[in-house]
């Protein structure tokens, strides 16, 4: 199949994955390493697949520069899960912070008010989620302090991570954004990340905690809720997603390549500025939905004057295979998910659909 029948690719995940990993899965797809048989039809505890999850942790360890105090998983359940483990693992008797920037960090202190006690520490939901926190009201013995580091449906990203008052762990939700930029994961008590965004198909969820933490798992929870268990296991507890955990190691291995994360960060930052420049140049025709300083390198809502024109704008957009730019359910508008794999091309495509559309219809 030709390079040209595929499309850009803007849907916010499912997502775009780079076509080189695609080619090398599809390359191996009947015979994995001369085993006679795709990597979805060897057993989890062959010498083969324990080569394919313990490569992808170790590449993962490169890419983030993982401390050794810390655990890698590859779970499943998605991030949504982790909304209910987290609380399960860490919280105990305590109460937990949380910071409410947009959906995500709305859903995941839902999920944790189920199970205990949790504050909110900011939140910008009166002023439509498209801003970060100015200040915090933080509680100094609270079991951990939550965020989400890219709302992935109001396109806000925290430029830094916020501080956790000391002895608290910071916890991040980096589903969005994970492997997009370098991060100092010595910073965090745990780091999760539904991959189907930025770096896999959907069914593999990364977890990074720091060892010390597991120490606080009870001992009454469910083992496929428990991290300790999991950890130790090295996700071999049970029956991993192992054909997910492949595809995870294949991008991993291809952001190395890229040169790593700070090569990486610099094309998504080019990518970004490309697309913010259009909305901002377009004299009020699209109005992009966060502030200039909460602007996320990954996820991009805007509007345009009307909800008819949006909708347009989505549909022949699609007719130039120009795909998933229809906002979420929740919020309408528009959306570009602008993840690792997708090209600068498609990003021009794209820049290129707005000024024209805009010419036909401003
Ligand atoms: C998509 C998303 C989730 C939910 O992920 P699932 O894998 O579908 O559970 C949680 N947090 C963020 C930031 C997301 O983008």
């Amino acid at each position: 199949m030709s390079e040209l029948h595929r499309a850009h690719n803007f849907n916010a995940g499912p997502a775009v994955l780079p076509l080189e990993v695609l080619q090398q899965a599809q390359a191996e797809m009947l015979d994995f390493k001369g085993t006679g048989m795709s990597v979805m039809e060897i057993s989890h505890r062959s010498k083969e697949f324990e080569a394919v999850i313990a490569t992808a942790e170790t590449d993962l360890r490169d890419l983030l520069n993982i401390p050794s105090n810390y655990k890698v998983m590859f779970l499943q359940g998605g991030a949504t899960l982790q909304f209910a483990m987290l609380p399960m693992n860490l919280r105990s008797a305590g109460s937990a912070d949380y910071i409410v920037t947009g959906s995500w960090s709305k859903t995941a202190l839902k999920e944790s008010q189920k199970l205990g006690t949790s504050r909110i520490a900011a939140s910008t939901e009166k002023e439509g989620f498209n801003s970060i926190p100015a200040a915090y009201d933080l509680d100094p013995k609270a079991a951990y302090l939550y965020y989400c580091a890219n709302e992935t449906i109001h396109g806000v990203e925290f430029p830094t991570e916020p501080v956790a008052p000391s002895g608290v762990p910071l916890v991040c939700d980096t589903s969005s954004d994970f492997i997009s930029r370098p991060l100092d994961v010595s910073k965090y008590g745990v780091l999760f990340a539904g991959v189907q965004k930025n770096a896999g198909p959907s069914g593999v969820t990364v977890v990074i905690v720091r060892d010390d933490l597991l120490e606080r798992t009870p001992s009454n929870l469910p083992v496929m809720l428990d991290y300790k268990t999991l950890a130790e296991s090295k996700s071999l507890h049970n029956t991993p997603p192992c054909f997910g955990i492949y595809m995870v190691g294949l991008v991993f291995q291809w952001a190395k390549k890229l040169g790593g994360l700070a090569e990486v960060q610099k094309l998504n930052q080019q990518k970004a500025n490309l697309l913010y420049k259009t909305i901002d140049e377009s004299g009020g025709f699209y109005r992009g939905h966060a502030q200039p300083g909460a602007r996320s390198l990954m996820n991009v809502p805007f509007r345009l004057p009307t909800e008819e024109l949006e909708e347009a704008f989505a549909k022949e957009g699609a007719k130039k295979k120009l795909i998933g730019l229809k906002g979420h359910r929740s919020v309408g508008g528009i959306r570009a998910s602008i993840y690792n794999a997708l090209t600068i091309e498609s990003i021009q495509a794209l820049t290129d659909y707005m000024k024209e559309f805009q010419k036909n219809h401003g």
